[in-house]
């Protein structure tokens, strides 16, 4: 904790703790006239109860497989990202460590935040990780390290020994992003944590478990660093209707469907490459895939015209040629397939 805590901001590690006098009070029902709220019930006249919330924070904690003090959810993985910096980098001198290409808001908060970012290109074409080019670039001032593993748009996963020998070597906050890891046939960073102090690891409902529309997103870390992340995250980041909503789709066992996409994934990635438009494409250990074409903006086109949107990745350094498709449904997928048919013609 003491080498992390000579990574944090100085205004942040000296925040005060803050507290309603609502977290104050322990009984059942009283008088609620704390809060200028409307007195009549409709459901959602009340702030969030942070009951409830630290009920939907227990129940992804178990789900996970992880001590609750070390579990902070946001209002997607989003804000986690957002906080990384807000606790860690100090605007103007900082700098964070950066894979390319990778998802874009490691750099949108960056930016954001007036942080430089250092981006490191993977190897090309096999998109591995360049851990010797990402220990050089890091100085002094490097806070954060950002890692997507599976990536997104490439679509890959990195090897925990690779994740562990970055963890240790790094002298800032190595973040993981494991938004697609359900999708994975790797496991994850999640079991370096009792391990590595200066280690989050982020993952989200709006992926796997299909709850994009929620916005909630998880980040996993040693309880000092989640302590940071409670501080200073807006007081009722998640709405009551949205953790009532959460709670109750947790139950359900989204395995089966993980399957399916997986399978999916796996038919397509193989039968893709028969169209003439196709080149390439990459493996997968996630819900998409990126696919290396002879003519991607005239395939985007075409696609388009015939009602199916993909994701144009063809001008993204490292991505020449490559349009992002995720997998849909059986049905979404054959329409997919046809439309790449009929472009061959
Ligand atoms: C989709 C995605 C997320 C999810 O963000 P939320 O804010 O939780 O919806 C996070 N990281 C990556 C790399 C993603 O592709």
């Amino acid at each position: 904790m003491n080498s992390v805590k000579k990574l944090v901001r100085t205004n942040i590690a000296a925040l005060k703790p803050y507290s309603t006098a609502r977290d104050e009070y322990r009984g059942e029902l009283g008088v609620l006239l704390d809060a200028n709220e409307n007195p009549y019930d409709n459901g959602v006249n009340r702030y969030p109860s942070m009951a409830l919330k630290e009920q939907l924070r227990r129940r992804v904690a178990a789900i996970k497989n992880i001590a609750a003090e070390r579990l902070f959810l946001g209002n997607g993985s989003d804000e986690a990202i957002d906080l990384c910096y807000r606790v860690f980098c100090e605007p103007g001198r900082d700098n964070a460590v950066i894979i390319a290409p990778s998802y874009g808001m490691y750099s949108v908060c960056a930016d954001i935040n007036a942080v430089e970012r250092r981006m490191v290109p993977l190897e090309p074409d096999s998109f591995a990780l360049p851990v010797a080019r990402l220990l050089e670039t890091a100085d002094a001032h490097s806070k954060l390290m950002f890692i997507c593993s599976p990536n997104n748009p490439t679509g890959n996963a990195y090897s925990p020994e690779a994740i562990e020998f970055l963890a240790q070597s790094f002298g800032g906050i190595l973040v993981v992003d494991e938004a697609y890891i359900d999708f994975s046939s790797k496991p994850g960073a999640q079991q370096l944590l009792g391990k590595y102090d200066n280690l989050i690891v982020l993952q989200t409902l709006s992926k796997a478990w299909g709850m994009a529309g929620l916005r909630i997103g998880l980040a996993m870390a040693s309880p000092y660093i989640i302590s940071l992340f409670r501080q200073v995250k807006y007081p009722y980041n998640i709405g009551t209707d949205t953790i009532a909503e959460a709670l109750r789709r947790l139950q359900e066992d989204i395995r089966p469907q993980v399957a399916e996409i997986v399978a999916e994934r796996d038919r397509l990635c193989a039968a893709l490459p028969q169209y003439g438009s196709v080149l390439k494409v990459y493996p997968s250990d996630a819900n998409f895939l990126l696919v290396k074409c002879t003519d991607p903006r005239g395939l985007y086109a075409a696609l388009l015209k015939e009602g199916v949107i993909v994701r144009d990745r063809s001008t993204v350094p490292g991505c020449e040629g490559c349009l992002r498709i995720t997998v849909g449904t059986p049905e979404e997928n054959v329409k997919l397939e046809q439309a790449i048919r009929n472009y061959g013609r």
